[in-house]
């Protein structure tokens, strides 16, 4: 029923792994799947003071991402140090409605890049809100396009700087891909993600364990209607509808004018079926756990 290659949610507990992007040639390992684990933390990024004054490694300043590596951040809480915790419990509780309601998040990587101003206009005009992750040398090209995101509520997300392997590169190499993400983020729009989503889905224990100590969750996704393969606006329309379930992450591309152009209709018959539009961390309740993985939120 699904479309050839369409990946649907978890098969025995293995996310079934696509690539993911314009930069294909591989089709990694994801990490075992786990579902969503619970802890209190903040449900939306969080600008804290440590942003400025600690976003310009060049001129021998310390990046956010170098100091969370030197023990500055906060282990065990997904999201910078700073956060009160009269905050974490308001957002906490603003957040979890996708505990009743039908749920789902859309989710583009890759940009911004091509379509995705034009997705920010589709998105404006339905009202839906969505996550952007990024690849940090984009942001550094376009960093307007990146406050245009942020200032329009859409929560933004680090998808590594070069669009790397992460589960396969050297543990520096890692960890360079995405401090300097982080930083790039930051600088563009004074947030600082708390999720990370590793190109291709290739992840490991190195990177689960890197992503723990930035305090940052693993994002994966439950849907991928292989936008990037065909580039056929009604194929990824129709692959998304006949997969997607309440509490799905879907994984689509704004680089793709044929994916972009497919979202109305896809907003359009998820909102006629009674779906909720929320960012991935809305999604799971602001109950994120660093170095968790997350795919979809269990009913
Ligand atoms: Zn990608």
């Amino acid at each position: 029923m699904d479309g050839p290659g369409l990946v649907r949610r978890v098969v025995g507990g293995v996310l079934a792994v696509t690539v993911c992007g314009a930069l294909s040639g591989f089709s990694g390992g994801a990490g075992r799947v786990r579902p969503a684990q619970v802890t209190g933390r903040p449900a939306v990024p969080v600008v804290t003071k440590i942003v400025k004054g600690a976003t310009a490694p060049a001129d021998g300043r310390v990046s956010w991402g170098q100091r969370v590596l030197q023990g500055v951040g906060a282990p065990g809480v997904v999201g910078p140090a700073g956060v009160s915790p009269a905050r974490k419990a308001v957002v906490t509780r603003q957040r979890d409605l996708c505990a009743r309601a039908r749920c789902v998040a859309l989710t583009f990587d890759d940009g911004p890049m091509g379509s995705t101003g034009r997705l920010l206009e589709i998105l404006a005009e339905h009202r839906v809100r969505a996550t952007f992750f990024l690849v940090g040398q984009n942001v550094v090209k376009d960093p307007e396009m990146v406050r245009r995101e942020y200032a329009a509520g859409h929560e933004i997300a680090n998808h590594s700087y070069t669009h790397a392997d992460l589960g396969r590169a050297p543990e520096a190499k890692a960890v360079e891909e995405v401090t300097r993400t982080q930083d790039a983020i930051q600088q563009a729009s004074g947030m600082t993600p708390v999720l990370l989503r590793p190109p291709y889905g290739s992840t490991g224990k190195r990177l689960t364990a890197l992503a723990r100590r930035m305090g940052m969750a693993q994002v994966l996704w439950a849907v991928d209607p292989l936008d990037w393969e065909d580039r056929d606006t009604k194929a990824v329309e129709r692959r998304v509808m006949a997969s997607v379930r309440p509490g799905d992450v879907v994984l689509m591309h704004d680089i793709h004018a044929t994916t972009v152009a497919a979202v109305p209709r896809i907003i359009d018959r998820l909102a006629a079926k009674g779906y909720t539009f929320v960012t991935v961390t809305e999604l799971f309740g602001g109950k994120l756990t660093p170095g968790g993985k997350y795919v979809q939120r269990e009913p």
